[in-house]
Parts: C-alpha cells; structure tokens; sequence
C-alpha cells in the first residue's frame, strides 16, 4: 500500500506534526524528540519544582499531545498566537477547545491592561 505524503519537507518534525508526513525519517525523528523530552524530564526531577517546562511547551506547540500544566499552557497558546493560524487549528494543536484558546487570550490582556 502507498501513502499519498504531501509534506513538502519529509523527515522534519514539522513535517510529522503539521503535515502528516510519517515517512521513516519523520518517524525517526518524532521518536527522537520523544526521548530527548522522556530524558529532560527525568533530569529535571519533579515538575512541581520548575517553572515552565519550555520543551513540553515547544513539543505542545508543535503538535504532540503533551500535559501541561496552567503556566504552561498559557506559553503555548501565547506561542501559538505567533503563528498565521485560524484559532480552531490552534486549539486542535494543543488538544484544547477553541474557548479555551480564547479563555487563555482574554487572562493574558487583562494581566497586560493590569
Ligand atoms: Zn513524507
């Protein structure tokens, strides 16, 4: 069986995340990424004891399911909003709902008008 792979740049983890592209490459890498996160998060010790997890924010933002906690999810969707994308691709990049997208905006402006 072929896949159809309309990734424009095979094996990146872009190419995995964005564009569905899971040609060997793309899945050598994701699975890399993977592990480099597993072994930064057993090097950082509890998550209780940090601040933002910046890697679990960049993999979330990327488009691997992640748990984040508040402070951290704030930073992805205040990365995200970087991004040139609709709200609702936002949300399905995190995994959250679209209110949630807009929620996390909302608390932002305000802490910024404050
Ligand atoms: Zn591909």
């Amino acid at each position: 069986m072929t896949t159809q792979c309309n990734a424009t740049r095979h094996g990146t983890l872009t190419a995995y995340t964005v564009d569905g592209c899971r040609c060997p490459d793309a899945v050598e890498t994701k699975r890399a990424y993977a592990r480099e996160w597993a072994a930064n998060r057993r090097a950082c010790g509890t998550t209780a004891a940090r601040g933002v997890d910046e890697l679990a924010v960049d993999l979330a933002v990327a488009g691997h399911p992640m748990a984040l906690r508040p402070v951290e999810r704030t930073a992805a969707v205040a990365q995200l909003d970087r991004y040139d994308l609709k709200d609702w691709q936002r949300a399905e990049r995190l995994g959250v709902s679209r209110r949630t997208i807009l929620r996390h905006r909302a608390a932002r402006r305000n802490q910024q008008a404050a």
